[in-house]
């Protein structure tokens, strides 16, 4: 099955997209950008990405080359060119092209965007079976008031010199800590500890990404007689939480079991985690069904 792309519009093997030199995503990382998976073929929480994506692109001042309706247009052209069961797609609209120079105002044509379309892969069973292991890298999170975690930008060096430490320490995984040493989020993902049974994860205040399937645990937790909230969590109660576990888009809600090398609780995925699993993938099929009838 191939993978496609739609760039400004043209659809596209992905091997062959190409974007110019002088766009200014390549340049300066000057693009904001979502991951959205589907689930049978049907986009998953479409919406909610959109917002963001329209949310991040307003921060730093593009305005979006697309409606919720247009993309969804453009993302229903790949995905019927594309052919397989599930995707993974991902927009990026940049502010453009233009002169090699830091100039926002310079950019000569723009907003750049561009779909893509690849097979979705997610973690082997055996890692939400066994977990995987995260390292607290001496790099911070990018500040809320120099670069904000809030905004989805193509400017990933934060993350991915957090991740490089990570590896170099044989983990798979990074838990920034902020200035304050609290409790930030993974390099692309979101972090929760369980406390005695309770979901703990760090404020939006901390610097982070709002996650949405953060935030569909926060808001799904309740009604399932879990308890879920948002409390700072400095690195001391990260290395003595019962357990942790990160959640993103593509992982949902994916164990972590060592961390810094020392085992988190019995070192072995919780019955907290094993629970919130399960439930997420009955949220997940629920939405899904009804998005199924809409789209
Ligand atoms: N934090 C960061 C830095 C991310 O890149 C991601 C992935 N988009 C997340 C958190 C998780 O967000 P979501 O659940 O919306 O995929």
């Amino acid at each position: 099955m191939p993978d496609l792309a739609i760039v400004n519009g043209s659809l596209l093997p992905l091997e062959e997209a190409r974007v110019p030199a002088l766009d200014r995503g390549f340049l300066f990382g000057d693009s904001v950008y979502e991951v959205i998976r589907t689930r049978e073929g049907v986009p998953f929480l479409m919406e909610r990405h959109f917002e963001r994506l329209q949310a991040s692109a307003g921060r730093i001042g593009i305005s979006l080359p697309f409606d919720l309706q247009g993309m969804a247009g453009e993302i229903r052209r790949g995905l019927d060119g594309a052919g397989y069961g599930d995707a993974y797609i991902r927009i990026i609209v940049s502010r453009g092209y233009g002169p090699p120079n830091i100039d926002f105002r310079m950019v000569e044509e723009g907003p750049s965007w561009v779909l893509m379309f690849r097979e979705l892969h997610v973690p082997g069973p055996e890692a939400y079976r066994e977990g995987i292991a995260a390292a607290v890298p001496q790099v911070k999170r990018n500040d809320r008031e120099a670069l904000d975690p809030a905004i989805k930008s193509g400017n990933y060096l934060n993350n991915i010199l957090a991740l490089k430490e990570a590896v170099e320490r044989g983990a798979q995984e990074a838990i920034l800590l902020n200035r304050e040493g609290h409790v930030t989020e993974a390099t692309t993902a979101n972090i929760f500890i369980v406390e005695r049974g309770r979901y703990l994860t760090p404020p939006l205040g901390e610097g982070i990404l709002s996650g949405i399937t953060r935030a569909l645990i926060l808001e799904r937790a309740p009604g399932d007689g879990l308890e879920a909230a948002e409390e700072t969590i400095p690195l001391d109660r990260l290395l003595s939480a019962d357990e942790v576990f990160l959640t993103s888009t593509t992982r949902d809600v994916l164990p972590i079991t060592s961390v810094d090398g020392k085992p988190v609780g019995t070192g072995r995925p919780g019955p907290a985690t094993q629970k919130l699993m399960e439930r997420f993938q009955a949220w997940a099929e629920e939405i899904h069904q009804r998005e199924k009838q809409a789209w």
